[in-house]
């Protein structure tokens, strides 16, 4: 508040020094508080004390209204009590002549009249004697009737024996007091109030009658009360029952009488009869002016206190505004010394108004060393003094770019940095310009930033491009080319094209590995692990350009926010073809292998294809010396034909047999029935096992399901099992009871290997020692004297090819070797997409032969 903010002047007074100190101890709030209560409550102080003054004044005035009141209704009364105590003297003195002298009527009546003339008041002057019988009378009324008039019965002024009037009562106690008797009023036979007053004639101690005054209450009223009371107040005579009888001011009739605020009574007679004299004031003229006077103060000290109140309201919204106004101004100022830009102020001439702290601490200048400094200014670099002056020419012009200038600064220090400045026109509140705003934003770690950016980018395009590899993103719901690096652009051009097809989709969509499972078909957009995976590498043959890719996928967020693809294509076509190279050979290694078994078989074979040949040698010899003899009928000669046709076919099967399995062809899959392949590969073994004086024993399990194989090469794989198991059996010359080998074909279930057919080659033979156990699979490795060591290691690559394992162990009885087993397994339970994505059927899997249960086997 501007009334707290404000130093209390020093003043010499301690009181006053005292109230300043307290004063500057209140909040501000409470001093506004105060500022409007103040006032407020001297106005109602103020109120007060012209109330009480008011107050005081007003029963000073009553007061000495009383008084005077007072004063002028016992002059009042003084006056009629005189007079009615000076007549009551005469009356006394006419009433002892009368009783002495023995005065008649006629001259009692010259008395009377000279008495009444001078009495305007007395309306009767009677004589009565003891029988209350009048003896003379002087009335006021003309028409009053004389001494004896029978109608004096009835005048209420005269008093008769057992009448009930005052007069009556008043002469019973004249006659027994002896003394004058007052009357209680009454009202005489023309209506008027009046009072008697009746002094006893004693004559010689004996009661002889009374004299009867009769006073008019309004005539004494009206002739003793002097006019100068009257004039003042009112005066009036009140009868016993405080009735009104009679007063100096009469009431308009139908008006109610005003009621008077002061009254002062005394009693009328010298005697108390039951009439009060009363006296009463009326407010004066002064009161009404005073009254006007104190509404007016009231009404004014109201219409203060309530612009008091419309003061407070409007200093209250003051308040406020001032206190947003305050807030505001914090609000800016904290800002502004928050801010890292810095502020600068010029007038139109250039010199530097305002400098806020930013600017300062950008520059290293005090504020004391900006403020008022005219161009150039001390943070402009010497020698770019003359660059600066025309941009500053330019800023005041107001023609500075609106996107800022880049400037060099120089700071106190001398170092120099890169500044952005921005300049905006200053307005004052009339509107009209007052100079220019410069706001300066230090941009050397933004330049250094951008250039490492640019930099960073430099590198980054210079790897890109110089990958091997066509790196591209495409935007998945535009399927845009996003980017390309050169190996891209060199191979496919600068379209999606290449993409797509490397994508592997003709229409340049996007490839989606698992569309069902990682994507939101709905909104097409990846779930959150779509980014982790889709990864996965696929080889992809580009038949355009001959070439082979292993093409990587990945679904990445553009840079601005768009989801995309990004392919990333390595040439692998040399790779392929060395795998291709090895796969031809591993087929052919197979091919050879198969060869050299025959040819080791071959003298089985040899022995196999003699008994036929013999046996047709036998039946032609016998046949010819029989045709020689003629010794031969026809059915005999058909007979013995049949024979040698059998015998011929039966070395052409076996030949048929050999030549099958050793002709050369493409690994082919295809259903086949296990026990057409245990059948093939037992008769080819036969020849051995029956030269090597070997027994096979074959069970091959009921309804077992198809594989879909190479059945050449399992034949292959089998006839090999069995081959060395008889080998092994003949070598170690086991006795007969040992020469004997089992093979047996069961399906088998496995957690590891799900459904499978498990073909198990057991022989009795020697076994097999630990290092041969560890190198049994190892090319070229053999403990035989012509032994090619390839069997084995050929037998592996054609299992694990089909996805199956082989392992071998040796058949213990108690601590004793009693032979060895070899197995094999083959998955039947292929699914759709397993035979829809084929392994390379020679190419040993990676997956299988990295699996340690396989190479433990
Ligand atoms: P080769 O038969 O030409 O020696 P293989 O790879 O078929 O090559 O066999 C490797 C070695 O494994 C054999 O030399 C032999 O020592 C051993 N072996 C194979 N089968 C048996 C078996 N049933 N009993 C004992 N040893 C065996």
């Amino acid at each position: 508040m501007v009334l707290a903010r404000e130093p209390l002047k020093p003043s010499p007074s301690r009181l006053q020094r005292l109230f300043g100190r307290w004063w500057r101890q209140q909040s501000p709030a409470r001093q506004d508080r105060f500022a409007t209560i103040g006032p407020l409550v001297s106005v109602l102080m103020f109120l007060a004390a012209i109330t009480a003054a008011f107050w005081y004044l007003r029963s000073e005035e009553i007061d000495r209204a009383t008084d005077a009141l007072r004063r002028d209704t016992e002059v009042a009364q003084q006056q009629i009590r005189l007079h009615l105590i000076e007549n009551q003297e005469q009356l006394v003195r006419i009433a002892r002549e009368l009783v002495t002298k023995d005065i008649d009527t006629a001259e009692f009546l010259s008395q009377a009249g000279a008495f009444q003339r001078e009495r305007p008041e007395v309306r009767h002057f009677t004589w009565v004697n003891a029988q209350r019988k009048v003896r003379a009378s002087q009335a006021v009324l003309s028409f009053h009737p004389e001494e004896g008039s029978g109608a004096a019965m009835a005048d209420p002024s005269l008093p008769a024996e057992g009448r009930r009037n005052e007069a009556e009562y008043a002469f019973i106690a004249a006659r027994d007091t002896r003394q004058p008797v007052y009357s209680r009023p009454f009202t005489d036979a023309s209506g008027l109030w009046v009072f008697q007053v009746q002094i006893p004639l004693i004559d010689r101690s004996n009661f002889v009658g009374t004299l009867i005054v009769e006073y008019s209450v309004e005539a004494l009223v009206r002739f003793f009360v002097p006019t100068e009371v009257t004039r003042r107040h009112l005066v009036s005579v009140l009868g016993p029952d405080s009735r009104v009888l009679v007063s100096t001011v009469s009431s308009m009739p139908g008006q109610p009488a005003t009621a008077p605020s002061l009254q002062y009574d005394l009693p009328l007679a010298p005697m108390s009869n039951g009439l009060t004299l009363r006296g009463q004031g009326y407010r004066t003229s002064i009161g009404l002016i005073g009254n006007t006077l104190f509404w007016m103060v009231v009404a004014l000290s109201v219409l203060t206190v309530w612009m008091l109140l419309g003061t407070w309201r409007h200093m209250r919204r003051r308040a406020q505004i001032q206190n947003a106004l305050v807030q505001e101004t914090n609000f800016r100022r904290a800002m502004e010394n928050s801010m890292l830009t810095g502020m600068r102020a010029m007038d139109k001439d250039g010199r530097v108004t305002y400098v806020n702290p930013a600017f300062c601490a950008m520059t290293g200048f005090a504020e004391a060393d900006l403020i008022g400094r005219y161009p150039p200014f001390p943070y402009w670099p010497p020698d770019r003094i003359e660059e600066n002056t025309r941009l500053l020419q330019q800023e005041l012009q107001g023609r500075s770019p609106v996107g800022g200038i880049e400037v060099k600064v120089m700071r106190k220090d001398g170092s120099l940095f890169d500044a952005r400045m921005y300049v905006s026109p200053l307005i004052d509140p009339k509107g009209q310009q007052t100079g220019w705003m410069t706001s300066i934003t230090n941009i050397t770690e933004a330049k250094r930033i951008r250039d490492q950016l640019s930099a960073s980018h430099e590198r980054f395009t210079t790897v890109l491009e110089g990958l091997d590899a066509a790196v591209s993103v495409l935007s998945v719901q535009h399927s845009e080319l996003l980017f390309a690096n050169r190996s891209y652009r060199l191979w496919f051009g600068a379209d999606a094209r290449g993409h797509a097809i490397l994508a592997n989709s003709s229409n340049g969509a996007p490839y989606l590995p698992e569309p069902d499972e990682e994507v939101d078909g709905l909104s097409g957009l990846p779930t959150q692990p779509l980014t982790e995976t889709g990864a996965q590498p696929r080889e992809v043959f580009v038949e355009s350009l001959q070439m082979w890719f292993d093409v990587r996928a990945r679904y990445l967020q553009w840079t601005d926010g768009r989801l995309a693809q990004m392919l990333i294509a390595t040439d692998i076509t040399a790779r392929r073809r060395v795998e291709e190279q090895a796969q031809q050979q591993a087929e052919k290694a197979q091919v050879t292998s198969r060869l050299i078994t025959m040819g080791e078989m071959a003298s089985s074979v040899a022995h196999e294809l003699n008994q036929p040949l013999a046996a047709i040698n036998n039946y032609c010899n016998g046949m010819v010396s029989r045709v020689r003899a003629g010794s031969i009928g026809t059915d005999d000669l058909i007979a013995v034909l049949q024979k040698t046709g059998r015998q011929a076919e039966r070395a052409g099967q076996i030949i048929h047999r050999i030549r099958s399995f050793v002709k050369r062809s493409e690994p082919q899959r295809q259903p086949a029935h296990a026990r057409d392949i245990v059948e093939d590969a037992v008769e080819l073994a036969g020849i051995e096992l029956r030269r090597r004086k070997v027994n096979i024993h074959t069970y091959v399990a009921q309804r077992l399901p198809m594989l879909n194989v190479d059945p050449i090469l399992i034949e292959q794989v089998l006839l090999n099992l069995l081959k060395n198991a008889a080998e092994a059996i003949d070598t170690a010359k086991m006795p007969n009871s040992r020469r004997h080998i089992e093979l047996r074909v069961v399906p088998r279930h496995t957690p590891e290997e799900g459904g499978v057919i498990e073909f198990s080659v057991t022989d009795m033979g020697p076994g097999m020692k630990e290092e041969v156990l560890a190198r049994l699979y190892e090319a070229f490795f053999s403990t035989k004297a012509e032994g090619m060591g390839i069997g084995l290691s050929l037998c592996r690559s054609i299992v694990e090819s089909h996805r199956g394992r082989i392992r071998a162990q040796n058949i213990y009885n108690g601590g004793s070797v009693t032979g060895c087993r070899f197995a094999f397994t083959l998955p039947v339970d292929l699914s759709q997409r397993a035979e829809a994505h084929p392994v390379p059927d020679t190419v040993p899997d990676v997956a299988a032969a990295s699996n340690p249960n396989a190479s433990a086997s």
